[in-house]
């Protein structure tokens, strides 16, 4: 068992009282059999060790609670006024994700007062010139077939979290979904530390959205499925093009600011890629080791090449720019574009005739609406995360562990980041299919 035990334990905003008008069994004439009780949990890791009698026993004692309606709920839904906003960069699935909360919301508890906050936090913010959107289900019927967010999503504002709750009160709003990445989390938290300081009574619920998969804790994010689906045809084209020229080299970017998945699957997915570039793993470029020897070996071994690389990846290699965007995030140099001048430069000077094709597929991967996979992610944690927030949930957000859905506290999602592990069986299937070099680092 671990020493340092983390603590699963999700906040509550009082006792839930109230019948929940959800009727759950088929079977059963007291509709009780599929309710989840509070004392529902999974184990957080499936991981064994053996024990002195050579039985294997959990490696992690610390257990999740299981998502899903309660018997007792504590909101009563005729006092409900729910709001749903969208932060951070757009990503596919936001429309399915308020499709499903308000439907959960509206057919399932008869809630009556659901209202979309337009431009995320900003959408709160005591001189937002953006009025609530009242959301019922002819508002979102269709939406999931289109990519974006029809709240429009923003950055900024998170941190002016008095203006938020002053809102909050003002508006009467008592439960508050929020969909976003790390940062929209952060805020979630400290949203609700302030309503907790001021003893009222609002839900806040988080549903993950990082199109980087880099939350820890969490299965894989929605919006990931459809990302490496949208990267794959670009990774064939840059193939095709690098293949039907002399030296050709295709190079693509794909989004992936800290943590390289999205590359690593479209590269198992799409084994056309010579050379995965991701943000955990430092490489050269100059050098015997570095990444421009190594591609003008392969240039020379079999005449075009495939480079993906993640926004992320080679940061050091780039001066900063030095700025950073409305939420406080570093804004990056297009490594790409970069990468496409040193690989020209290099060949010249080595005297071999290339042709880089580079292609940057960001903003149509991310404003792609949803594939089957995530549509069916989205609905389900839309659905749960309405339940988390009817039965007095708060400082949760919704998240797949082990293929059941879960209540996480916001705080612990947000106190680490996903990785690609380079010691891990994903980057190891990704190099036997790239066939690149563990390291494109010299030795010292
Ligand atoms: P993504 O990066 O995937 O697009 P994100 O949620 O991380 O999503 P950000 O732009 O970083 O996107 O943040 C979204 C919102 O959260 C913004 O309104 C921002 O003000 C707020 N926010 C960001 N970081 C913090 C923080 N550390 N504490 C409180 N609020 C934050
Ligand atoms: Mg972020």
């Amino acid at each position: 068992m671990s020493s340092n035990k983390i603590d699963f334990s999700i906040p509550s905003l009082g006792e839930a009282k109230i019948s929940s008008p959800i009727m759950m069994s088929t079977t059963h004439d007291d509709g009780q059999a599929d309710y989840v009780t509070d004392d529902d949990h999974i184990l957080y890791s499936i991981d064994t060790d053996i024990d002195e009698k050579g039985h294997p026993v959990p490696r992690h004692e610390e257990t999740l609670e299981v998502a899903g309606p309660r018997a007792k709920i504590y909101f009563n839904p005729a006092h409900v006024h729910a709001a749903i906003c969208t932060c951070g960069g757009i990503c596919p699935g936001l429309n399915n994700v308020i499709r499903a909360v308000v439907r959960c919301f509206w057919y399932r508890y008869g809630v009556r007062r659901i209202s979309g906050v337009q431009y995320g936090y900003q959408g709160l913010l005591e001189n937002s010139p953006w009025p609530l959107i009242p959301l019922d289900p002819d508002v979102v019927d269709d939406i999931q077939e289109k990519g974006g967010t029809i709240l429009g999503s923003a950055r900024g504002g998170g941190k002016q979290v008095e203006e938020i709750v002053d809102s909050l009160e003002r508006m009467n709003i008592n439960i508050l979904v929020t969909v976003g990445g790390d940062g929209t989390l952060r805020g979630a938290f400290d949203i609700s530390e302030e309503v907790k300081k001021r003893g009222l009574k609002i839900s806040v619920i988080g549903i993950p959205k990082t199109i980087d998969n880099d939350l820890s804790f969490i299965q894989s994010s929605f919006g990931v499925d459809t990302a490496v689906q949208m990267a794959v045809p670009v990774v064939r084209c840059a193939h095709i093009e690098a293949k039907n020229s002399i030296h050709g080299i295709g190079l693509v970017k794909v989004m992936g600011r800290e943590s390289g998945f999205i590359a690593a699957n479209t590269s198992l997915a799409q084994s056309d890629v010579n050379f995965c570039l991701i943000p955990e793993n430092p490489f050269d470029l100059d050098g015997p080791e570095g990444l421009l020897a190594r591609l003008k070996q392969r240039i020379l071994e079999r005449s075009h090449a495939v480079v993906l690389i993640s926004e992320g990846a080679g940061q050091d290699l780039v001066p900063s720019t030095g700025e950073t965007d409305a939420s406080g995030n570093v804004k990056y140099q297009d490594i790409g574009i970069f990468l496409k001048d040193r690989i020209n430069a290099y060949f010249k000077q080595e005297g071999i005739d290339t042709n880089v094709k580079y292609i940057d597929p960001s903003y149509i991967i991310r404003s792609a609406p949803a594939d089957s996979f995530d549509s069916i992610y989205c609905a389900r944690l839309g659905a749960h995360a309405v339940h988390a927030a009817m039965s007095g949930k708060t400082q949760a957000l919704i998240a797949q562990v082990n293929n059941r859905f879960v209540h996480l506290p916001i705080k612990v999602a947000v106190s680490t980041r996903n990785h690609v592990d380079l010691e891990g069986s994903l980057w190891r299937d990704v190099l036997e299919n790239t066939r690149q070099p563990f390291m494109m680092k010299n030795k010292d």
